[in-house]
């Protein structure tokens, strides 16, 4: 495994529940995220790649395995360290938005760094910039039930990549969106990772894995196929990776 892996999962499995109703979500899963990496993951639905996207990101303490990140390892840490580790460095973007009904975009996507002690001034300056990477700054005082679905999914992408956090998970972050939209957001994703982040995007749209650099492919909780987006790339017509 790369040495200056940004993210790694080393041997990671995960049970749900005890005895006869126990259900493993990941065995035994290895993965490493370079810097300036995006690794797309594939699979059928319950083949555990929520469950592995809310562990990589510190979501979730595994059964078994270790999670590192920027060389920590989660499992040394406290859960403070953890929940200070995850807002500084890791950014989620969920299938639904998460975002607060009574906070205006500009703060839905400031809080992260107002929670962890940014001067307000500071932390919506950094959340103007994340919102115009999304080309939505025209819309930073409005409330979420004032925006599109698709509005509302750039503000969470906007507020995953606030700040200087450089791994992005995202969890079927397109699943609501129009196919210009959605193009958006990856092109957003691409373009930090190219800057120097790491990201995992889980998918299930072949032309959206399509701008990752790796695919992962699960079943059964377990890595099945990983393969160099290129072999990918030309099973997918039309592949929109500029
Ligand atoms: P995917 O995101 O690929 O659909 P998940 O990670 O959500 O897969 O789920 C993997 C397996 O773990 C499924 O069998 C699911 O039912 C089970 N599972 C997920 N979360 C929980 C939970 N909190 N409690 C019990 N079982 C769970
Ligand atoms: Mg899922």
């Amino acid at each position: 495994m790369s040495g200056d892996a940004l993210l790694r999962l080393d041997g990671v499995s995960q049970q749900y529940g005890r005895g006869e109703t126990a259900v493993t979500a990941l065995s035994g899963i290895d993965l490493s995220v370079a810097e300036g990496e995006l690794v797309a993951v594939m699979g059928a639905s319950g083949s555990g790649k929520s469950t592995l996207l809310t562990i990589a990101g510190g979501l979730t303490t595994p059964t078994s395995g270790e999670v590192i990140v920027e060389g920590s390892w989660l499992s040394t840490m406290s859960s403070n360290d953890v929940a200070a580790l995850r807002r500084r460095t890791l950014g989620f973007v969920f299938q639904d938005f998460n975002l607060i009904p009574a906070l205006t975009a500009l703060e839905n996507v400031a809080l992260p760094l107002e929670l962890d002690g940014w001067k307000r001034r500071k932390a919506r300056s950094a959340a103007l910039d994340a919102l115009r990477t999304v080309e939505l700054t025209d819309r930073a005082d409005h409330f979420p039930d004032d925006l599109s679905g698709g509005q509302q999914q750039r503000v969470a992408i906007a507020r995953a990549v606030v700040g200087s956090r450089r791994i992005i998970l995202a969890d079927e972050p397109t699943g609501a969106l129009d196919s210009t939209t959605g193009e958006v957001v990856l092109r957003m994703l691409r373009r930090r990772v190219d800057a120097g982040a790491g990201g995992i995007l889980v998918t299930h749209d072949a032309r959206h894995a399509a701008w990752a650099d790796r695919i992962v492919f699960m079943r059964d909780g377990r890595i099945v196929d990983e393969n160099a987006n290129r072999n990918v790339e030309s099973l997918v017509v039309g592949t929109p990776r500029p």
